[in-house]
């Protein structure tokens, strides 16, 4: 996959891909180009931003350094604006973005970007929630991070991904490692006990439970089966209770 990230401040971003994405990076899975907006100013000051037409707060980046950095992208793909004014990105849009070979972001700074370059260019807005950032820069990082998890050998246990909160549109639910009991706290006694059938329907019970208590709207969505309601019942007053 060849990502390229269009920003006035190009740095934030660099320090962000180590780890999952620096991995995807040194396998060559992905290739990641940073665009400093600043170099495509139409002054030699390395202004890109303008005030706004109709007056008003805050400046708003110009669609002729957009659009010059946009045109240095040999193949842009599909072009993505990160705005509070998206729609807002889950993992099923993440798993479809996967499955692209190219992605541009363009990241907005101050009162965004001018609309004439949103019309012409961009395929896509995508918001990471509804609130407002300073920079579209962390967006990306996001997006991208949660978009390189779902390729194929990025992450080593492909199991890892599936069973992920929201792949299959419930939570993962609880985890637990060594000590097995802690401060009077133990961990749930299945767990232990090596009946990998038992654990496995314990995993399942636990993670349905979970979306009830903690997502009762994607619990609502989803479709159980019959055995999946009687695992629900079977452990579901168990785990009501706090292990001691
Ligand atoms: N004035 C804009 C508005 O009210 O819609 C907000 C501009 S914001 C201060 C500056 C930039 O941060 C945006 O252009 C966008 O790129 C980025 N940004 C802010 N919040 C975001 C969000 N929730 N998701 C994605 N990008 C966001």
């Amino acid at each position: 996959m060849n990502i390229n990230v269009i920003s006035i401040f190009p740095e934030i971003l660099e320090s962000s891909f180590k780890g999952l994405t620096g991995k995807a990076l040194e396998k060559n899975i992905a290739e990641l180009k940073l665009i400093d907006l600043k170099e495509f100013s139409n002054n030699g000051y390395g202004a890109v931003d303008d005030a706004p037409y109709g007056g008003g707060e805050g400046m708003v980046i110009g669609i002729e350094p957009l659009e010059k950095s946009l045109e240095s992208i040999k193949k842009p793909g599909h072009v993505i604006c990160l705005t509070p004014q998206g729609s807002v990105f889950n993992q099923t849009k993440a798993i479809e973005l996967s499955k692209l070979k190219d992605l541009t972001f363009i990241c907005g700074r101050y009162e965004g970007i001018d609309q004439r370059f949103i019309e012409n260019y961009v395929d896509e807005e995508i918001s990471i929630g509804d609130y407002v950032l300073s920079g579209g820069e962390i967006a990306a990082s996001v997006v991208i991070d949660a978009i390189l998890r779902n390729i194929d050998d990025v992450i080593g246990n492909k199991d890892s991904v599936n069973k992920d909160s929201h792949s299959e549109g419930k939570l993962k639910g609880h985890v637990y490692t060594r000590p097995s009991e802690y401060k009077g706290k133990k961990v749930p006694e299945i767990l232990l006990s090596g009946d990998h059938k038992k654990v496995n329907e314990w995993k399942l019970a636990n993670s349905l439970w979970v979306t009830r208590e903690k997502r009762p709207d994607l619990f609502k969505q989803l479709q159980l089966s019959e055995k999946e309601m009687i695992l629900l019942r079977q452990y579901g007053d168990f785990l009501t209770k706090k292990h001691e």
